[in-house]
Parts: C-alpha cells; structure tokens; sequence
C-alpha cells in the first residue's frame, strides 16, 4: 500500500523551493501541537528526528491500522471495491462498515481526498526587530541546515475536503478508541490550522468554513464552525509561534512530574519514569493517530 503522501507529512519536511533553490522547513499541525506541549520534545522529534522506540509497537501498530483506514477512504472515494481490501483486518472492516451505516453530514461540492495545502509565511511578518535577543541567526534552521531561510511554509493534508458553492467543508477521520471532546478539537492546532489555511487560500469567508471530525469507532461526528474572530486569533497566535520556534535556543524539558511526560515516547531519554498505563492521555496529540 503506498501511503507516501501522509508519510512524507509525518516527519519534518523539507521541501525545495524552485524559484529560491533553498530548503524550506514545512511546519504542519504536528509541528504546533508538539512545541505547545514540550520543546524538548519538538527538538528529538523535528531538530534530531529520533523516531518511536521499539517498546511502543502498540503505537506504532495503531498508526499502521490508522494509515490504513485513511488509505481505504481514499479508495473509496475513488470507487474501488474497499470491503475486499479489508477482508484480512476486522478492524478496518468494522470502521468501514460505521461509515456506510452513519457517515457524517456533508455538504454537495467538488470533493477533493488527501489534498494537500500551503502557505508561505515570512519571517519579517512577525520578528520582534528591536528585541535584542533576536539578532542572532534562528538556530532552528540552522539545525536544518536552512540557514538564510526568510520564511515557513504551513502546511496542511486534508483527510477529505469539499468546496462546496457558498461553503467549504473540511473532514477529518479519527480512529482514536474513544471520541474527542469538542473543547480539545477546538484547541487543537489541526483544527486551528487547517480552518486557518482553507481561509487564507480561498475566497470563502471564515463563516463559510467548518470541519468535521468523524470517530471510527464510534461513528460520531464533532463539527466545528470557524469565524473572523477565530481566524485573527489563529492569526496571531500562529506568528507569535513561529517566531519562537524561529529563534529558539534551550528546548526546555518540561517539570518533573508533568502529565505530559507520562505518554511521551521521550520519556526514558529525559528520565521521566516508564509508561503508565492506568490514564488515558490527555492531549489529542498523545493518542496514537496518524499525525500530519
Ligand atoms: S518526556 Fe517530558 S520533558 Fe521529555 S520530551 Fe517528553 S514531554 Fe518533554
């Protein structure tokens, strides 16, 4: 099975500018997320790429099913025959099965399956020039080797995108073992992203715009609305992020202590204890779930 569109997406992609011949540092979802949780951890998983150990095979085999499923979708969409395809999982059958019985609302348009999104977003917009702790070269890409990069470029995959006449609706697959409560999405940096991005490269009105998340294994939906209001945050939010990203120097671990330490892959590097098992995570990006 190729699934090298969302593969390419998991890691911290460097994509070559045809104009500028520089390498460019894509930051998607996975990227803000990570750096609101833990520097430390956006520093292993993006800076030095260090992947999962091999004691998270469970993570790494909901991620393959997760994979799977996405693929299938596509699939689907396309026409071909899907339920063959998942003869040897019962669990893609039954997520597929959820989906024929409750599919989400969604609304008439041209329906477009892992598309792809981007925007440039330069450095100036949102450097603090008369900061004096911002005169250095942004080690950030120095560690990437983009040193003379003047901008980002966000990125975003769309599970499943509709542009519809007066709306646009982005969809979401989740196979998360329980749903989502709606105030987690609505924080989400996926969330915030994705409605962010479809905004500044369309001509709809952040009104017009919602997403979708569907759970799989409950075949339940969360629908978000966006707004001008959400969008300026986002905005700001978004600039005041990058820039910190752009320069930073310490990567901070988190405290001794810290929820967030308990689910983390990292957390035998940073001398944080073994795994626990009794909680569940707390944050969507803990959950094992193919991550763009
Ligand atoms: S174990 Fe804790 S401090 Fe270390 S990378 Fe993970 S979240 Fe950060």
């Amino acid at each position: 099975m190729v699934l090298q569109e969302r593969k390419s997406a998991m890691t911290a992609i460097s994509i070559v500018n045809s104009k500028m011949d520089l390498r460019v540092n894509s930051i998607s979802q996975a990227h803000l997320n990570t750096w609101d949780i833990c520097q430390r951890r956006y520093k292993y998983k993006f800076l030095e790429e260090l992947s999962l150990p091999e004691a998270d095979l469970q993570s790494k085999q909901s991620l393959l099913l997760g994979a799977n499923f996405h693929l299938l979708m596509q699939q689907r969409e396309m026409g071909l025959d899907v339920m063959e395809l998942a003869e040897s999982e019962a669990k893609l059958q039954s997520w597929l099965n959820a989906f024929a019985t409750y599919p989400p609302e969604m609304i008439a348009g041209d329906r477009f399956c892992e598309h792809r999104r981007t925007l440039e977003m330069p450095l100036e917009t949102f450097a603090i020039s008369n900061d004096p702790n911002r005169t250095q070269t942004p080690l950030h890409h120095i560690e990437n080797n983009d040193a003379g990069q003047g901008y980002f470029v966000l990125t975003a995959i769309y599970d499943f995108l509709i542009l519809g006449d007066r709306r646009a609706q982005i969809l979401d697959w989740k196979t998360h073992q329980r749903a989502i409560a709606k105030e987690k999405l609505e924080t989400s940096w996926q969330t915030r992203l994705y409605l962010y991005l479809l905004a500044q490269t369309t001509d709809y009105l952040p009104e017009q715009l919602s997403m979708t998340y569907w759970f799989a294994n409950t075949a339940t939906s969360v629908v978000i609305e966006y707004s001008q209001n959400e969008h300026d945050r986002t905005d700001q939010n978004l600039k005041k992020i990058l820039n910190e990203i752009s320069y930073a120097q310490d990567y901070l671990k988190l405290a001794m202590g810290s929820p967030e330490c308990k689910h983390c892959e990292f957390r035998d590097r940073c001398d944080r204890g073994d795994l626990s098992n009794s909680e569940f995570p707390s944050n969507i990006s803990d959950i094992p779930e193919v991550e763009i």
